[in-house]
């Protein structure tokens, strides 16, 4: 991947063709701008850089390997390979800008680290980045994902980490971003909010990006080393954007390769029953940036659902709206009984329990590999399924 590519998206104010920028209030703007310069001069900092390394050798368990899927593509066809994102510290993707974030954070001087989460990956991965450097921790999370996730909510606990419940609105992720949000403007000179994806006003989805590219880099190297060749597809679970990004931004130029971003369907295509922003989104703004958004007829954000907690945002990265724009990269979406189907499939085939949010994009891989025997898949097995087993279960039972 040429560096001309990085350089220019984003452009210096932010934006990635016309989404991301940053909408939002002039106090937050200075904080924004005073992270943005931080960033531009340490991340490019000798000892930075090699302090992250070391991170991601000797704790975090990098590089994370590739793994050819036997049983899974003779059944199928095609040649599914994963990128096994799972076997990463903490269990998912999530820890590779965590870790980067609170990095910065500490050679800013910062003593607090502020964010919302989802399906509570992104909570865990932040406290566990917090007690790593010593840091104070404050996690947001929607009191009904609190139910759902038990288990990554003790995990915070444990870690050291504050749990604040959010109880407003639908009371999952969009909201627990307000409540984050909140909290962070009432000290920005010591705390630093660490969002959870690519999303977020300048420098967030350029910072998150940046931190997740580790993924694609040695995805592609591995793939090539196993088969000679690139991957005809590459494929990736979208809530926000951040894994599918990490994997995509190794292959933007090589036009062999196939993108597809999948957004979760949810139980219907009727408003409030799904989240596939850039499959029905129009261009708004949500939380300081510009992307494809599910929105009503003001501009205020649709109520959004999805079986996988990590994936049920109604905004988007601004830089897959470019890259839909640009149709460099084609997106799709798989519902819950498509991702429950794969989640049990890959499970008993292969032997690996994904997370709900990746198994979004095992079921479009297999679809995939159907239509396509002929061709190879490479999926970003965003992350491992132990927080989704209690719930699966009680939910929709054992097959056979
Ligand atoms: C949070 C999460 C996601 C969704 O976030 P992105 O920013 O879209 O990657 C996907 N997979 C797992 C395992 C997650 O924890």
């Amino acid at each position: 991947m040429s560096t001309n590519y990085f350089k220019a998206n984003p452009d210096l104010k932010g934006f990635f063709g016309e989404y991301g920028g940053s909408f939002i209030p002039e106090v937050l703007e200075e904080e924004m701008k005073k992270i943005n310069d931080a960033y531009y001069s340490i991340s490019k900092s000798h000892e930075f850089i090699s302090e992250l390394r070391s991170i991601r050798k000797h704790f975090q368990g990098r590089p994370t390997p590739v793994y050819f899927c036997n049983r899974l593509s003779n059944k199928y066809g095609g040649r599914i390979y994963l990128k096994r994102e799972d076997l990463n510290h903490t269990g998912a993707h999530k820890l590779n800008h965590c870790m980067g974030e609170a990095l910065l954070a500490k050679y800013m001087g910062k003593k607090k680290l502020i964010a919302e989460t989802g399906a509570g990956q992104h909570g865990v991965a932040l406290a566990t980045a917090a007690a790593y450097f010593g840091l104070e921790c404050e996690i947001h999370m929607g009191e009904v994902d609190i139910a759902k996730e038990h288990p990554n909510v003790v995990r915070m606990k444990i870690l050291g980490a504050t749990v604040v419940p959010v109880t407003h609105g639908l009371k999952t992720l969009k909201e627990a971003v307000d409540s984050a949000f909140t909290a962070y403007l009432q000290d920005p000179i010591n705390t630093i909010y660490c969002i959870g994806s690519v999303v977020g006003p300048h420098p967030f989805p350029m910072i998150v990006r940046d931190f997740q590219r580790v993924v694609g880099i040695e995805a592609r190297e591995q793939f090539q080393e196993m088969t000679g060749e690139l991957p005809d597809n590459v494929v990736a679970c979208v809530g926000g954007g951040s894994n599918a990004m990490g994997i995509f931004s190794a292959f933007l130029e090589d036009d062999e390769c196939t993108l597809h971003g999948v957004e979760p369907a949810g139980r219907s295509f009727k408003k409030g029953d799904h989240a596939a922003s850039l499959t029905f989104g129009k261009p708004g703004v949500i939380h300081g940036f510009k992307c494809y958004l599910l929105q009503d007829e003001n501009g205020e954000p649709d109520p959004v659902y999805s079986v996988a907690s990590g994936l049920d945002y109604p905004g988007v990265g601004p830089e897959h709206s470019m890259l839909k724009d640009l149709n460099k990269a084609e997106y799709h979406s798989i519902t819950d009984k498509e991702c429950i189907d794969a989640f049990y499939e890959l499970s008993r085939a292969e032997g690996i329990i994904p997370a709900l949010e990746s198994a979004h994009a095992v079921a479009y891989a297999l679809k995939l590999a159907k239509a396509n025997p002929q061709k190879s898949i490479l999926v970003n097995l965003s992350g491992r399924g132990d927080k989704d087993i209690d719930f699966i279960v009680d939910t929709f039972g054992l097959p056979e």
